[in-house]
């Protein structure tokens, strides 16, 4: 088709002919990284035009399948030199992306270098990008045409009884879904055809209701009819409608069609009278009782009770009542229902339940508590923001939150949620873990009761397809998840909380996009004028030196609010402030030198008697990620690093068994450097390849003490129970979080002081908020900081103060033991004064001296296989590609760090190799957009795990 070739009124009358759609496949085309790579454009049949916008869901032919795609621009002509295929059909009635989304789509894509695909699909869930269902239904009413085939009558003879979708009618009769016979009924507009987002994996629930149709005086009009035939019940109704209700004994017999006897028994029972009329021969019957005492009769005499206690239960509520409940209540069987239904005084419908993660817990509703001045300031500030009338610019709409564990951050989240939601807006609260913070989605739940949706990674694709459409479709305003919670449906959104902004979660590690939800939520306010509100006790480096550099407004709450004080909860009482826990740092040095072989320390060792003690709980935690395996001095903690990088060189000793290959048949190469690395253990910088022999004196102080470090959560158990009797150990770490649902019961377990001392990694770190904590011990606070990772003080300083930020939670107080073996280090010695800030400024320093981010951006490329020559040959490929394209485009402040093996140098059987590209000025992805990489690759941009 040509659009030139027609005139220019037609043009105008059909502007959009052309879609421009993004398929659900991968595509490797030309153009690399570029946004508009995998966009094919369709022509638009005439049948759906002006049908179809930007975020439709559609079904198109791509090379010889039928894909779906999703419809991301429109145009009025073909690209130049373009020939195009039709689009065969809407999948969707309704768009499923808004354009919104779109936008943030074709963001992601550019800023993570992600295929549009992918950035597309993540924000449907599972259900919908699957089959949909193509409903038919036939139109019009009155005789058939006459010019219809056989099979095309029969067809709309059988539309005429339900509308059907094309999936059930194919198995009726092949013959109707076949085009021949389906097109010109379509074409005529006898039959049209629309689609349903369900699919075949996730059905909705149905579930029965019945519904209260008729008024009071229908039912006293219809009631008395209904039930099994009995003559004494017709005559007894029709003397009762009878004005005067009087009849001879004839008359009555003739309307009733019945003999004497049914008569004679309503007299017996005291329902008429019989008396001779004293004016006729015949004799007369009357009536004995009131109308509503004869309606009653009349009904008791059909066994019409029964229809009676339904429309009873059905009065009693202003809503639907689900079928079950109506059949208890009322004591009945489905056929009365129906005969109920039959008569028109009831209906019986069916709606789709949603399956809730929620459901089943009860939530009390409660108030808000009176805030303290510094959350006061905040909220003003926030507020002032929320409520005005123009939405303000965006730096002055992005608030950093920055309180102390404790604090009341959440209360001002739940506030800003208030408000949004009186505004008829929506909010999205995004939370590192749903599964590790029960007792941050419960406090939602309370004060929002039946607004919140629980955008769970957990959810079961039937459970996560409801919650879409009920979000979708406004039932649920707050959006509560993790960094996908972002691609919520929301058509209003208010405003976006990030709480605890800094935890490495939010960054997607796995797929494309691998995006840090923090610049999502930043973006997703951009583009819907939503206040974007980041919460953290312990801000990630970047959004801390965001906010000094004005891009984000700094509020600080200093003083930790008592929770756990009766009356509190919703009352009208001044909030107390606690102070934060003490913070006693261990000299393991010390330890070793007294004699001390234990894991645990001799403060802790006391501290923890005392707690047990008192009958208090205890948290220990062991700051462990990975298989860190690091070579420290036991006597004066130095650490061996690499001079070049200033990381920790790791330990590479005789290969552990899990990283030996089984059934791989190993190269002549291989062997031999599997041989070298049983036989001679080494160090490795896995940023730079810089590898040197393991020392046997330190080269600090000379001691031969030295040697690598580990202990894991089993090790530290077993100590506590062989020390301390009272000791009720639960231990919290991957091992013990397998199965679905343990997150739950470790922690219940833990409430209800089934347990004394827990111990775990990072996860007991976050939200636990239980009063009865008092002591939290902190195994090893160095094994983390010596990850070969720039940000391993970051997280250590963060994962530090978070654990410590569970104990003393109410007036019982509290204490932390951290032991280390560098009590100097200033993550150790910032971390147990509480100072972020000193912190923050010496972590800079330290960004800044070796050009790491936040003073420049990184991008990461890592490369897979399963043969480690392979591996080590495309990185370098790679390696010289990029410098080529740095080198040829001159851009001085982009350079390239390694290529080097991965810290975890293989996962899965394939050795994984990894070149950093650094900005300092400049994006480094500029650069990694210009070259196409083979499969076996990934990019991360702004990557959080350089492991
Ligand atoms: P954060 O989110 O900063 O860790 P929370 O909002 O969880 O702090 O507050 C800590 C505890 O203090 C909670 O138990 C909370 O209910 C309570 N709390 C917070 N603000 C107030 C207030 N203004 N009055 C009374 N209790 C408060
Ligand atoms: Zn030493
Ligand atoms: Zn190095």
């Amino acid at each position: 088709m040509n659009n030139l070739a027609m005139p220019a009124a037609d043009l105008t009358a059909v502007p959009c002919a052309v879609a421009d759609v993004v398929v659900n496949t991968p595509v490797n085309r030309a153009g690399g990284y570029a946004a508009t790579s995998d966009i094919f454009s369709y022509e638009i049949p005439p049948l759906l035009q002006g049908q179809i916008e930007p975020g439709h869901l559609v079904w198109v032919p791509f090379s010889g399948r039928r894909l779906q795609g999703i419809v991301v621009g429109l145009r009025s002509d073909a690209p130049p030199g373009v020939t195009l295929r039709a689009l065969a059909e809407l999948a969707a009635a309704e768009p499923v992306l808004s354009a919104v989304q779109l936008e943030l789509a074709r963001w992601l894509s550019q800023r993570y270098l992600a295929p549009l695909r992918d950035c597309l699909f993540i924000m449907l869930p599972a259900g919908v990008a699957q089959r949909v269902d193509v409903v038919l239904s036939r139109q019009g009413a009155g005789p058939l045409p006459d010019d219809l085939s056989a099979e095309q009558r029969a067809l709309l003879v059988r539309l005429q009884r339900n509308d059907a979708s094309q999936r059930v009618l194919k198995k009726e009769n092949p013959v109707w879904v076949q085009s021949r016979v389906l097109q010109p009924l379509l074409r005529r507009g006898l039959v049209t055809r629309r689609s349903a987002v369900t699919s075949p994996t996730v059905r909705p629930h149905v579930q029965p209701l019945v519904r209260l149709l008729a008024d009071p005086e229908t039912i006293r009009q219809v009631l008395p009819t209904l039930g099994r035939r009995s003559k004494q019940a017709d005559a007894l109704e029709m003397l009762a409608r009878h004005t005067p209700p009087v009849l001879t004994m004839d008359a009555l017999q003739k309307l009733a069609g019945c003999g004497p006897g049914p008569l004679q028994a309503l007299a017996d029972r005291g329902s008429i009278r019989i008396v001779s009329a004293p004016d006729t021969h015949g004799r007369q019957a009357s009536l004995a009782l009131t109308p509503a005492e004869a309606d009653a009769a009349v009904i008791s005499l059909r066994g019409g009770e029964k229809y009676q206690r339904v429309l009873d239960v059905l009065r009693e509520s202003a809503e639907p009542l689900w079928v079950g409940r109506v059949l208890a209540a009322a004591n009945v069987d489905m056929p009365t229902l129906r005969t109920l239904a039959g008569a028109g005084l009831i209906a019986l419908e069916s709606v789709e339940v949603m399956r809730d993660p929620l459901a089943g817990r009860t939530f009390a509703q409660q108030t808000p508590p009176l805030l303290t001045a510094e959350q006061e300031k905040a909220w003003g500030a926030i507020e002032s923001v929320l409520t005005a009338a123009r939405p303000a610019n965006m730096s002055s709409r992005f608030f950093l939150l920055f309180g102390v564990t404790g604090s009341g951050k959440t209360e001002i989240y739940l506030r800003a949620i208030a408000t949004a939601l009186a505004q008829g807006q929506q909010a999205i609260v995004l939370v590192p873990e749903i599964a590790l913070t029960p007792q941050t989605i419960a406090r939602f739940a309370v004060r929002f009761p039946n607004r919140i949706a629980v955008w769970h990674s957990d959810l079961s694709v039937g459970e996560r397809f409801d919650t879409w459409r009920r979000i979708r479709r406004g039932e649920l305003p707050v959006v509560i998840g993790p960094r996908s919670a972002l691609f919520a449906p929301l058509t209003n959104v208010g405003v976006i909380i990030m709480d605890e902004e800094h935890d490495s979660s939010y960054k997607e590690h796995e797929r494309q996009p691998r995006y840090q939800a923090r610049a999502v939520a930043l973006r997703l306010g951009q583009l819907t004028g939503a206040t974007v509100i980041l919460g953290s006790a312990t801000p990630a480096l970047e959004t801390f030196y965001a906010a000094q550099r004005g891009q984000l407004q700094l509020l600080s709450l200093h003083n930790r609010v008592m929770g756990h004080r009766p009356g509190t909860e919703g009352g009208d009482v001044q909030p107390l402030t606690i102070e934060l826990p003490e913070v006693t740092v261990v000299d393991l040095r010390q330890e070793l030198r007294a004699g001390n072989r234990s894991i645990l320390s001799r403060a802790l060792q006391a501290a923890l008697q005392q707690t047990l003690d008192a009958g208090e709980q205890a948290i220990l935690f062991l700051n462990r990620r990975g298989n860190a395996t690091v070579v420290m001095c036991r006597d004066c903690g130095h650490v061996e690093q690499c001079t070049r990088c200033e990381l920790p060189m790791t330990y590479h000793g005789p290969l552990a068994e899990q990283e030996q290959p089984v059934g791989v048949e190993l190269t002549p190469q291989g062997a031999r450097r599997l041989e070298q690395a049983v036989l001679t253990p080494f160090l490795l910088c896995h940023q730079c390849n810089r590898r040197r022999p393991v020392p046997t004196t330190c080269p600090a102080c000379g001691s031969v003490r030295i040697r690598y470090l580990g202990a894991g959560t089993q090790r530290i158990e077993q100590a506590v129970r062989e020390q301390f009797a009272q000791a009720r150990t639960l231990r919290w770490d991957r091992d013990t979080t397998q199965h679905k649902g343990a997150h739950a019961e470790i922690l219940e377990q833990f409430s209800n002081h089934q347990a004394n001392v827990l111990i775990g990694t990072q996860m007991i770190a976050k939200g636990l908020d239980l009063p009865m904590v008092t002591l939290v011990g902190v195994i090893s606070a160095d094994m983390g900081l010596y990850l070969p990772d720039m940000r391993a003080a970051e997280h250590t300083f963060q994962v530090l103060m978070q654990v410590a930020g569970r104990a003393g939670r109410s007036a019982r107080g509290g204490q932390v033991i951290v032991q280390t073996y560098t009590p100097d280090h200033y993550t150790v010695s910032a971390a147990s004064q509480h100072d972020y800030i000193s912190f923050f400024r010496r972590e800079l320093d330290y960004r800044r001296q070796l050009d790491y981010p936040p003073l420049t951006r990184l991008v990461r490329l890592v490369y897979s296989h399963s043969n480690a020559e392979q591996a080590e040959a495309e990185t370098q490929r790679v390696a010289r590609l990029l410098q080529g394209e740095i080198s040829r485009l001159g851009m001085s402040d982009v350079g390239m760090i390694g290529p080097a093996p991965c810290f975890f140098a293989r996962l899965r059987y394939r050795y994984r190799w990894h070149i950093l590209v650094r900005g300092r000025g400049s994006d480094p992805s500029a650069v990694v957009r210009l070259i196409t990489l083979p499969a076996g690759w990934h990019i991360d941009v702004d990557p959080v795990n350089l492991l």
